[in-house]
């Protein structure tokens, strides 16, 4: 195909004999272009609060520059909320890079997967949302295996995005149940405007947004699914995201139930 990069390399092997060969780096290049893709973008999604920061802080070192306490009060807030911005972008890029650093470890630890949800629900619902979650776990699950501070972001990012992009005046449904024999069920689902269907396979792409104002609004860094993506991939799990434009979106995660486990972990 005319979109394939080929490499020849001739190798001259003496006596006027030359090995040739023809080698497909398509995939190099894509790798290559991934990567300096998510460095430009990530460069410029914190290029723009930090140069906002600076114009705020020239505006307030200038003599000539707003005195009364409410206009510079005002100011500060905006700088806050950029430098928050900021740390929820660094830290999402650090989280990234420490999930891909470990991935060929695979997570070993018992994790009760619907005490976990539980408290992500706990911990969001006293954040500053007012959207109901409904939160249903089935009786007697057993333990999956994993690593508990991933499957905690992984909640959180789930539970945190259907409260974002979800309608506030309707619950989202979180439910952990078993799914078959050896994978327990994890599904996120909210009632909110849905994702049209062309998005849904770039939706775990580092960067990529559906709609990228409403997002920054929300305190969306564009990470959040890729993150689910790899600690999923990190755990030998599956992820699902099926959407309706105006129903809603359901994000499903199978996990891997913890072998060598007779016992279950109650559902609290
Ligand atoms: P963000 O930080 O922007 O929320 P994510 O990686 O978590 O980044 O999600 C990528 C994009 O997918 C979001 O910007 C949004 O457009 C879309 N999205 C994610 N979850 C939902 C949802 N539950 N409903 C509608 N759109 C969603």
């Amino acid at each position: 195909a005319a979109d394939r990069h080929w490499l020849l390399s001739i190798q001259p092997l003496g006596q006027g004999a030359k090995l040739v060969r023809l080698s497909d780096r398509t995939a190099t290049r894509a790798s290559e272009r991934i990567r300096v893709d998510f460095v430009a973008n990530a460069s410029h999604e914190l290029r723009t609060p930090l140069a906002s920061l600076i114009g705020f802080i020239e505006t307030l070192e200038d003599a000539n520059g707003p005195d009364e306490a409410p206009v510079r009060e005002r100011f500060l807030k905006i700088m806050a909320g950029e430098a928050r911005r900021m740390q929820r972008l660094v830290d999402d890029l650090i989280s990234l890079s420490r999930i891909e650093a470990d991935k060929h470890r695979t997570p070993a630890d018992p994790i009760a997967l619907g005490a976990l949800a539980r408290e992500t629900a706990d911990t969001l619902r006293g954040e500053r949302w007012r959207t109901r979650i409904e939160l249903a776990v089935e009786d007697g699950l057993p333990p999956v295996t994993g690593d508990r501070a991933q499957l905690s972001q992984l909640l959180h990012n789930l539970v945190g995005n259907a409260l974002k992009y979800g309608d506030p005046e309707k619950p989202v449904r979180v439910k952990v149940m078993r799914s078959g024999t050896t994978m327990i069920k994890l599904a996120v689902a909210d009632e909110g405007e849905g994702i049209a269907a062309q998005h849904l396979p770039r939706l775990t792409e580092r960067f990529y947004r559906v709609d990228a104002g409403r997002s920054r609004q929300a305190g969306g860094t564009g990470l959040g699914l890729a993150i689910v993506k790899h600690i999923v991939e990190r755990h030998r799990g599956r992820l699902d995201i099926t959407s309706t434009q105006g129903v809603g979106t359901t994000v499903t995660v199978l996990l891997p139930i913890a072998a060598e486990t007779g016992h279950s972990v109650a559902a609290e």
